[in-house]
């Protein structure tokens, strides 16, 4: 959407994905006005910034992070960097939550980003708005935001970048009679730590990543913890103390869970480890065409933009993937497609590809709840970016470390991330609290 004024873009969010967008915006100062991050929090970082406060923040807004006290990083720091800023080399590989709001402070700092953020603004609503420019018709952006301590703005931009997360709004199942659970019900979205649960009896339904690794912090603390899933299998041997069960079919008069195979059991939490949902409050879904399920953001070419409205951009909403990497080669190239070094297909052209992608990935057998996972598949669609955005590609080093790492995962775990449901691999963390501290 190449024009003569320099472009004016908006960023929402200030965690790890907005602050590389901001960097890469200011780096462009040529093309691009400095840009205006919104960020509803008072401080940068997102997910990584661990606060162990659950509920409402304390500028009155529900907290984002989904962070708990021991976690530690399931990438190793020389994957898990944003390429062209690496970690402190006198970190171990295998990070807490701590090195990493600290790595990403210190990336703000570098690239002076704090002055072109708005702290405690939440973004309300981003509209596309029809203007008449010099150039001709042209959809510019309304964003309407709210200061955390009041008062309304409203700015129009050329372009978004949508920075927001997707692990902060739980996904919860809906189990027949919960109501009558007599115990405390709570999702791993509110979980900090397991020296609550010491001696408690703890359901904790669902085994994938976060469930796993958090009955096994529970079972550290002598909770007496049922893990109830539906696999046939999982990634590891779980302690003794841990027991399992079926899926919960329903919660019974007297408060006790039933599961599937007819066992029941009495507890005092019942603890969903069930994942996260996407959630963009700030659209309007019907007016962009947009559909958002708890596991899908669709249609997006390039896993990023709509093909009716290219200057809106969807920043990692995949999943199975490096993040930082990711985010770096989403932005560079819609950056390109901004300043006019990326010629973007026809609407219809862009359709077909998302049509195609979607019947290549239906053939292979890949379930719709799948569809943003990436996995090995990550590294083409990383070329692939990287090339019409005239980049070089992820250091092949990278990759084979990646993928090394991920084979380690799968030997260790006997299970490939593509199942994740979530951000957290236990058996990455697992080994990375075993990992000598370099
Ligand atoms: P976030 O970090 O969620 O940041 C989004 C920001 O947007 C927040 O600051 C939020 O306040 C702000 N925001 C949201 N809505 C609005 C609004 N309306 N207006 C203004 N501001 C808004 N990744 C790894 O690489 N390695 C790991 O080991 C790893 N472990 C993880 C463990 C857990 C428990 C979780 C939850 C995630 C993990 N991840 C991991 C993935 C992690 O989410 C990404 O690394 C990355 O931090 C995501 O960055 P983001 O900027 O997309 O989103």
């Amino acid at each position: 959407m190449y024009r003569s004024g320099k472009l004016r873009v908006a960023v929402v969010g200030a965690g790890a994905a907005g602050l590389c967008a901001a960097r890469h915006i200011l780096s462009r100062a040529p093309s691009f006005e400095s840009p205006v991050v919104f960020e509803q929090s008072a401080r940068v970082g997102g997910t990584w910034y661990y606060e162990e406060r659950v509920g409402i923040s304390d500028n009155d807004l529900p907290i984002h992070g989904s962070m708990y006290r021991d976690l530690r990083t399931n990438l190793p720091k020389e994957i898990m960097m944003f390429p062209d800023f690496p970690f402190d080399s006198h970190l171990p590989s295998f990070l807490t939550h701590w090195d990493v709001q600290q790595y990403l402070e210190a990336y703000c700092k570098r690239h002076d980003i704090t002055p072109h953020i708005k702290f405690n603004t939440m973004v309300e609503e981003v509209k596309p708005i029809s203007m008449e420019t010099d150039e001709g018709g042209a959809v510019r952006w309304e964003v309407i935001s709210r200061g955390t301590h009041g008062g309304h703005s409203t700015q129009t931009f050329d372009s978004v970048f949508i920075c927001s997360g997707h692990y902060s709004e739980p996904h919860l199942p809906s189990i027949p009679g919960i109501e009558h659970f007599k115990g405390k019900v709570m999702h791993s979205h509110s979980y900090r730590y397991p020296e609550p649960f010491a001696h408690q009896s703890v359901v904790v339904l669902g085994a994938g990543p976060s469930g796993l690794d958090i009955s096994l912090e529970l079972a550290q603390v002598e909770a007496q913890v049922i893990l109830s899933h539906n696999k046939a299998s999982l990634p590891f041997s779980l302690p003794l103390e841990i027991q399992q069960a079926p899926s919960v079919v329903k919660v019974l008069d007297d408060g006790s869970v039933l599961f599937q195979d007819g066992s029941v059991a009495h507890a005092q939490f019942l603890l969903l480890c069930t994942g996260y949902s996407y959630h963009f409050p700030f659209l309007c879904l019907a007016e962009l065409g947009l559909e958002v399920q708890h596991h899908l953001v669709a249609p997006l070419y390039k896993y990023l933009m709509l093909p009716t409205f290219p200057s809106l951009f969807f920043i990692g909403v995949c999943k199975s993937i490096c993040p930082f990497l990711h985010f770096y080669y989403q932005i560079q190239f819609a950056l390109a497609v901004l300043d006019g070094n990326v010629q973007l297909p026809s609407r219809e052209l862009m359709e077909e590809d998302i049509e195609r992608e979607k019947q290549r990935k239906t053939k292979m057998g890949i379930h719709v709840k799948h569809f943003l996972k990436m996995a090995s598949g990550q590294w083409d669609y990383y070329a692939s970016l990287a090339k019409a955005a005239g980049l070089p590609p992820p250091n092949p080093v990278i990759k084979s470390l990646y993928e090394e790492h991920m084979e380690e995962e799968v030997n260790y775990s006997g299970q490939e991330a593509q199942n994740a449901d979530d951000p957290a691999l236990p058996g990455a963390r697992l080994v990375a609290q075993n990992q000598p501290q370099n």
